[in-house]
């Protein structure tokens, strides 16, 4: 570790006790923007990265409510307004029983560099709750969401912080938060994305974080010659990410062959085609079950329960060339990564945020594989969310085609800048330092023309 590298994380784990996963966040880029503060002294000077690190306001509140046997409920609720330098703090929302402070400051930290990279004005923030909507009424969830937002309301608006949707919130979600949001306020406003299309929502919003991570992809293989046409791709969770993902891959002819929830993984080598995702679609979306259920569905898959004795997770040891790993943080630890590499994968595009340990984003890179860290691959989703705010201030819908050719675009671009900047920094081939610094850049230049704020 550098001396810059390593007196900047002393301050930063100092001040932010108990928070792992914020330190990770900070230590990766950390070691990108230095390259940055080396060509740059008036960044040094303004202590452009050292105000970074430090959210410029944080939320924290009370979220009480009844469950359906009258009993009072407790969650906490969060947002992180981490960085307005170019534009209104912008992240989604999280609720899942781990959801603490340091959770959401690593997530808001990615956002600054994703949403800088994705060419749209947008801030970042992140937000939540610890609630688990799993096993919860449809009731309870609503009862839950308004209470939620009868405090956030406070902090929130259109040109202030405009969140969207993350794990445990989709458009259901989003639904009653809207709801609850224009009956306090009195005002029909874009302040949420992923929005229902009969309410200001953008097509291809619930399918932009996938197609994005899979475009990525395809970017990168391009610098090879190669396409995703024929090749074999592992893919984790079931939710969201994970499912637009398998879609658009059997679009480009690829076979993704594995999808996982917290209970385990199926592995399905005949390839999971259009017939099994739609019914896994309905399974997750509509009956809101489990993963399991595939295997006793769809003969010749296996399901492998969850060991956590085992450092590994058997979904990344099928041979293949592709991963996608759309599920949670960290859930890419060191052995699998090693597994990764020893079955054939050259190409790592992570839909989900920081999925990959330190150690293993070390292996990757060690192995000179096509490896497209989360703040650029899986930058798409938010990257709607900015179409879905351009598509409201106008009052107009986009087609699913003209909204789609945006999302590509900005993924082309995306892909161009980390890997142009990787190159200017004499790193070529590396994304991680691509992605870091040219998200880096611009906010760096906006903060620098704001004085000292
Ligand atoms: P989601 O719809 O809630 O799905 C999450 C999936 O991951 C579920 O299948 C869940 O299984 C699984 N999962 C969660 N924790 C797990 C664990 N410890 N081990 C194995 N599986 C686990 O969420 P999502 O929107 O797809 O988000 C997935 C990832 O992508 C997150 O890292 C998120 O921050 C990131 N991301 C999302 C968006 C977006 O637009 N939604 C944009 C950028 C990045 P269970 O149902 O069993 O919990």
């Amino acid at each position: 570790m550098s001396d810059y590298v390593n007196k900047l994380m002393t301050q930063v784990t100092a001040k932010n006790p108990g928070e792992p996963e914020y330190h990770q966040a900070v230590h990766e880029v950390a070691q990108s923007v230095e390259l940055a503060l080396a060509r740059n002294p008036r960044f040094v000077q303004a202590k452009v990265f050292e105000r970074i690190v430090e959210p410029e306001r944080v939320i924290i509140f009370r979220v009480p409510w009844v469950d359906d046997h009258g009993e009072v409920q407790i969650n906490r609720g969060f947002r992180v307004e981490m960085c307005s330098s170019i534009g209104p703090y912008k992240g989604g929302l999280r609720f899942h029983p781990n959801v603490y402070l340091g959770m959401l400051k690593f997530l808001a930290f990615e956002q600054v560099f994703k949403n800088s990279l994705t060419t749209l004005p947008l801030g970042a923030g992140k937000g939540g709750a610890d609630f688990d909507p799993k096993g919860r009424s449809e009731g309870e969830v609503m009862r839950f969401c308004q209470s939620f937002m009868t405090e956030l309301q406070r902090h929130i608006g259109q040109f202030t912080d405009v969140p969207a949707g993350d794990m445990g919130v989709g458009g259901r979600e989003i639904g009653f938060l809207f709801g609850q949001y224009k009956r306090i306020r009195n005002e029909f406003t874009g302040v949420l994305t992923g929005k229902g299309l009969s309410w200001g929502g953008s097509l291809i919003r619930p399918e932009a974080t996938g197609y994005g991570a899979v475009y990525f992809a395809e970017e990168m293989l391009k610098t090879r010659d190669e396409s995703l046409e024929g090749k074999t791709c592992l893919v984790s969770g079931s939710g969201n990410v994970a499912l637009y993902t398998v879609e658009r891959l059997l679009d480009l002819g690829a076979k993704p062959v594995t999808l996982s929830d917290s209970g385990g993984c199926v592995i399905d080598k005949d390839g999971i085609d259009r017939e099994k995702l739609s019914w896994v679609m309905d399974l997750k979306n509509v009956r809101r079950g489990r993963i399991m259920e595939y295997a006793e569905r769809f003969e010749g898959s296996e399901f492998i329960p969850v060991d956590p004795s085992k450092s590994y997770n058997p979904l990344w040891a099928v041979d293949a060339q592709c991963a996608f790993p759309s599920a949670t943080h960290n859930e890419i630890s060191d052995d699998d990564a090693a597994n990764l590499l020893a079955g054939g994968v050259y190409v790592v595009s992570e839909g989900a945020n920081m999925p990959t340990v330190p150690a293993g984003v070390d292996r990757f890179l060690a192995a000179g594989v096509l490896y497209g860290p989360g703040k650029a691959a899986n930058a798409g989703g938010v990257a709607v969310s900015g179409l879905e705010m351009s598509q409201n201030a106008e009052r107009r819908s986009w087609t699913r085609e003209t909204v789609d050719e945006r999302l590509h675009a900005i993924m082309v671009a995306i892909h161009e800048n980390c890997r142009q900047t990787a190159e200017e920094y004499g790193v070529a081939g590396n994304y991680v330092h691509g992605a870091n610094i040219a998200g880096f850049r611009k906010v760096a230049d906006a903060m620098l023309d704001h004085g000292i704020v």
